[in-house]
């Protein structure tokens, strides 16, 4: 269990003897999620992710020239990924600025998409992705990381597929999709999780508990399960300006 990093009081119970959690969900529900894609007009590429509470932008540049030049990779493009909370996206405000925790997770979501990219057709290149988060409510990287990969395909890049993260968790004795806030500070385990949705590849794997080999196989056909639902979400959002061009395009002909 975390130390609690932020002023509210911890809930008496956590999960119920029903499964019943302290947002009303149970056990293998997600949050409510929503996705948008070219948000941003001036970035190749951009995501806004409203997933739980978190509110999140990613926007990705690029291929684009490498600076500092030196960088510059012959034959792959550089993939650079900063993930960044904003001072007022918790609820104590964050300082600044980059700390540890942001360093680890720009590294996390970078080593998540990387296997997705295929970075061998933009040689001597950089792609940039930033991800932002304006309000936090646990599960930010994996929230992030699924929107960094609509911002790439947003862009444009060339890519196997894209890639889905999620968390689950252990609260008790209940393996739960999608932890909350609550969940997280004071849950017996976190598991996020990335896939390379076209093979279901991991690209993500961390676990901050305990869990038997039976909570891990759990634990992780849970998160399978979870990523089908939220790839789909994906999928949606990125076909979604199309249909709208094809809507005005159907009206205009008829
Ligand atoms: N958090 C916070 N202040 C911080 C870091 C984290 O309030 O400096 C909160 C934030 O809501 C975050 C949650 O703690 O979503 C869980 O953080 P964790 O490090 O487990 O990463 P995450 O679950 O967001 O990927």
């Amino acid at each position: 269990m975390k130390m609690p990093i932020y002023l509210q009081e911890p809930p008496e119970i956590l999960i119920t003897p029903e499964g019943v959690r302290t947002d009303g969900r149970g056990p293998h529900d997600l949050r409510p999620i929503k996705m948008t894609v070219g948000v941003l007009n001036r970035a190749d590429g951009s995501a806004y992710v409203e997933w739980g509470g978190n509110r999140i932008l990613a926007a990705v540049y690029g291929p684009r020239e490498v600076h500092p030049k030196h960088l510059t990779l012959p034959d792959r493009a550089l993939v650079r990924c900063r993930y960044n909370m904003a001072p007022f996206s918790t609820e104590e405000r964050k300082r600044p600025g980059p700390d540890r925790r942001s360093i680890e997770l720009s590294k996390v979501i970078r080593e998540a998409l990387l296997p997705a990219i295929f970075v061998d057709k933009y040689p001597g290149t950089v792609i940039d992705i930033f991800v932002e988060i304006i309000r936090s409510d646990a599960g930010t990287r994996c929230a992030g990381t699924t929107a960094a990969s609509l911002a790439l395909a947003d862009a444009g890049i060339a890519m196997r597929g894209l890639v889905t993260a999620l968390a689950v968790g252990r609260v008790g004795d209940w393996i739960v999709m999608d932890p909350n806030h609550d969940e997280d500070m004071y849950g017996d385990v976190d598991v996020p999780v990335a896939f390379l949705m076209e093979d279901k590849e991991i690209t993500l794997l961390q676990l901050d508990g305990p869990l038997t080999e039976d909570e891990f196989n759990e634990a992780l056909d849970l998160a399978m399960k979870g990523a089908d639902l939220v790839y789909e979400m994906q999928k949606e959002a990125l076909r979604r300006p199309y249909l709208v061009v094809e809507r005005s395009v159907a009206g205009r002909e008829s």
